[in-house]
């Protein structure tokens, strides 16, 4: 039997204790501007509930692994915990709390009835069999499946999870119950009460928060996208739908550049057959990192935390900044941006789409109903758009950037939803 460590970086602080670090830092901020009490500062800096659980792997050739998995409920002030569950072999219980507060923000500000979560086991999935994936995945939900349901908390898909993955939590779940469970995770196959237009969602609110927040024709606009993931690649597509000319994307095996703007369906295509955009023949190759500092109009950070640091951040040229993936600026590389003029489309704002309809498809499941992909999409760019111009009224009336805006809208929700509740016994 093996036990397999995540791999450490050298650093004295990890990226999952920097995420959280970020995290915090917002959160004091809005705090501070709220004028919230430290009481209840304390109660909104700290999670509800932490899990972390060992998770035993049998392999097909026989070995026993054991990896580390989390599920982190971070407030359910104002309903059920919501979030996503990460495989990914950096993930560490920091980087799971910090994902949970951003999601109790983004469920606030967005206006529907969650408190955050989020889940994760530290692995690579893709040095995983099918089979192996499914054993795990199982496995970690077995551990931690007092703490999920559908009116308890409800898990969704995030980096290296997939609706295959929901399909095995759902029914790991409903196999304990007796009885199937739907409405227990989110981002489900179609066949199993999927909603329609979850797959696309975070990316099309990616494209509705971008196209709020250019306020002029997106005809030629240039973009880059790092990640081509679930979220980056429909993001990149349905931007250059809009008329966008994405100049450039990444994954983790490299980057591609065409100046005159990428086929991005072809691009999709390519990526999906071989597993990478690297290699893509209609393009030039980018050193990964590059990708950051193009000079393009927009640009859309679609992979992890921390890719934006003091470091890089003096070098990135694009005006606007799109946070498709959670915490991809830190708070020092937040202020360089922001004093070099670029506009930072927050995460809980610019990837809330994810969310927004993953409680649609909650509420479907819960009425046993369907709603047809049209009904979707209007929801999804209403709750958008709402929040989007709250965010920037108040930003604009206060002298805030998007970010403290947008947190001092969420974390207020929350503040007042403990208000209103008061405190048991
Ligand atoms: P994913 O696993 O589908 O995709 C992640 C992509 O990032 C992959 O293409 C990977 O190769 C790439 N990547 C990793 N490191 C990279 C690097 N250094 N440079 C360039 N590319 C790199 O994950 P996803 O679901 O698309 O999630 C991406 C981000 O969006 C995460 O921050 C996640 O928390 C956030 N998010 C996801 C959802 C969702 O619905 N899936 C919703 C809201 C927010």
């Amino acid at each position: 039997m093996s036990i397999m460590v995540p791999s450490k970086t050298p650093a004295l602080i990890t990226p999952g204790q920097q995420a959280l670090d970020s995290a915090l830092h917002q959160l004091h901020q809005a705090a501070e501007h709220l004028g919230l009490d430290g009481g209840l500062r304390t109660v909104l800096a700290t999670p509800r509930r932490s899990l972390t659980v060992s998770v035993p792997v049998r392999r097909e050739d026989g070995r026993l692994d054991v990896v580390q998995g989390f599920r982190v409920q971070h407030n359910v002030s104002r309903g059920p915990a919501k979030g996503g569950i990460r495989f990914h072999p950096g993930t560490d219980i920091h980087e799971v709390t910090a994902l949970a507060m951003w999601m109790t923000w983004k469920c606030a500000l967005v206006g529907i009835p969650y408190g955050g979560a989020k889940g994760g086991v530290a692995v690579d999935p893709a040095t995983l069999t099918v089979v192996e994936q499914e054993r795990l995945t199982r496995r970690y939900v077995n551990e931690i499946l007092p703490l999920i349901g559908p009116e308890k908390d409800i898990p969704a898909p995030d980096v290296g999870t997939d609706e295959q993955t929901m399909a095995w939590i759902m029914d790991t779940y409903s196999v304990s119950a007796g009885y199937s469970v739907p409405g227990v995770v989110t981002g489900k196959p179609m066949t199993l009460g999927g909603s329609l237009g979850r797959a696309g969602a975070t990316s099309r609110g990616v494209q509705i928060a971008t196209l709020a927040a250019l306020g002029r024709s997106p005809e030629g606009v240039s973009v880059a996208v790092q990640g081509f993931g679930k979220v980056g690649a429909l993001a990149a597509q349905y931007l250059a739908d809009a008329g966008c000319k994405v100049v450039a994307v990444s994954d983790v095996g490299g980057a591609v550049y065409a100046s005159g703007g990428l086929d991005v369906s072809r691009l999709r295509a390519f990526a999906a057959e071989h597993g990478t955009v690297r290699g893509y023949p209609h393009a030039d190759e980018l050193p990964l990192d590059d990708l950051l500092e193009l000079d393009v109009d927009v640009l859309v950070p679609a992979a992890l935390e921390g890719a934006i640091t003091e470091a890089n951040a003096p070098r990135v040229r694009a005006r606007l900044i799109v946070e498709g993936a959670n915490g991809p600026l830190t708070p020092e590389a937040d202020e360089i941006v922001n004093a070099n003029g670029a506009t930072v489309v927050p995460d809980i704002l610019a990837n809330a789409g994810g969310v927004i309809v993953s409680y649609l498809e909650w509420v479907q499941n819960m009425q046993a109903y369907s709603w047809s992909s049209g009904e979707v999409e209007v929801k999804l760019r209403d709750l958008m758009e709402n929040a989007f111009a709250e965010v920037r009224s108040l930003a604009g009336a206060r002298g805030l950037t998007l970010r403290q805006a947008a947190h001092v809208i969420g974390v207020g929700r929350v503040a007042e939803a403990h208000q209103m509740r008061g405190l048991y016994p």
